[in-house]
């Protein structure tokens, strides 16, 4: 009853994401920027494709399809809401919908802002969420097409899901993203320690993604914007906590 993740590295920091239901053989991408590191990882493990899962329309998560649906057949599943700039979906999805890899159960979770038409796949057995560039490592994505209000409130549905639960997101961004975190709660321990931490993976080269959840809630300042202690070191004590998040979010991009 288990899935299985490959982590492929493509371009300069994306990550692509190769599954497969191990009691079925039925195997996944999410996201392909480049369908070459995609393909040659099928071809050593003597894999076929069934299905690309697509986050969003930026071209370092869709590029790659093309060229990986004429190699392989795979059917394409994106946002319903992104239908006129994915490249052809043969499923389009909407928040709360439910999915098969196999026999494996997923829910689409709809995490609009970074752009609008953003979808998370929840893998609620494996503990497994790929989030593209909603949630991120100690991080979120900019929001560059909703509002720092509908992200806030994407960002939420996060919330609900068990502490346990993999955060597989887009980019290796966790290093600048954590120093960043650090200007936020510089007296968070928690914070020192994942740095310590991500630190040590990055000197030996290897990935900080997936993150645990869990890890992001105690972290990561975007899913921290209504903890007392953040207003409180901001000195929004009597701020909202999408307000919060705002100001959080602009001082990012300025960083
Ligand atoms: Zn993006
Ligand atoms: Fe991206």
């Amino acid at each position: 009853m288990a899935l299985e993740i490959i982590t492929i590295p493509c371009l300069s920091d994306n990550y692509v994401y190769l599954l497969r239901d191990q009691e079925t053989g039925t195997t996944a991408v999410v996201d392909c920027p480049d369908a070459a590191p995609v393909l040659a990882e099928l071809k050593k493990r003597d894999w076929s494709l069934d299905t690309v899962f697509l986050t969003h329309h930026h071209y370092d998560h869709i590029d790659g399809v093309n060229d990986l649906v004429k190699a392989t057949g795979a059917k394409v599943i994106g946002a319903k809401a992104d239908a006129h700039r994915l490249p052809p979906l043969d499923t389009e999805v909407s928040e709360g919908d439910r999915l098969k890899l196999g026999h494996l159960n997923i829910e689409v979770l709809d995490v609009s802002g970074h752009t609008i038409g953003h979808v998370a796949y929840v893998f609620h057995k494996a503990l497994a969420v790929f989030t593209g560039d909603s949630l991120m490592a100690w991080g979120c994505g900019r929001v560059f097409e909703g509002t720092m209000d509908m992200m806030w409130h994407s960002l939420q549905k996060f919330h609900t899901l068990p502490r346990a639960m993999n955060v597989y997101s887009g980019h290796e961004y966790t290093l600048s993203n954590g120093k960043f975190a650090l200007t936020i709660e510089p007296d968070n321990p928690s914070l020192h320690q994942r740095m310590a931490d991500v630190a040590a993976t990055r000197a030996k080269g290897e990935f900080t993604v997936p993150s645990g959840l869990g890890l992001e809630l105690a972290t990561n300042p975007f899913m921290r914007a209504g903890h007392p202690k953040v207003k409180t070191a901001l000195d929004m004590q009597d701020a909202t906590d999408a307000e919060v998040f705002a100001e959080i979010r602009t001082r990012k991009d300025n960083f």
